[in-house]
Order: structure tokens, then sequence, then C-alpha cells
């Protein structure tokens, strides 16, 4: 699935499609030709929900 990112370029601010495995890479922006990192963290998915340890007595 890939990662929606914004351009960091003020006066550009074009929306970019890169695809997951360039997170920490640098991209290019295909409107102004920034090139820039793609931050690892940014739209990450939730992580896993962890079964209970323990189960509650009802
Ligand atoms: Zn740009």
């Amino acid at each position: 699935m890939p990662i929606t990112l914004q351009c960091p370029r003020l006066n550009c601010r074009t929306i970019l499609q890169v695809p997951e495995s360039v997170r920490g890479k640098r991209v290019r922006c295909g409107e102004c030709g920034m090139t820039f990192i793609v931050p690892t963290t940014a739209k990450a998915a939730p992580p896993p929900k962890k079964a209970p340890a323990e189960q509650a007595k009802e």
C-alpha cells in the first residue's frame, strides 16, 4: 500500500504517492524536483491488537 506524502516545499505542496519501500530514503517531487527523505513513521499502520494476558472471570 503506497504512502501519501506532501511535498515539503512551501510553494509546491504537491501530494505524492510513494511505495512503502522508500521509507527513510530520498524521493523526488515530480512537480518541483525537490528531493526529500520519506519519514519512517508517517501514516504507519496501527499495530495489531494484543490478546489480553489474562482473562477475567465473570
Ligand atoms: Zn514539490
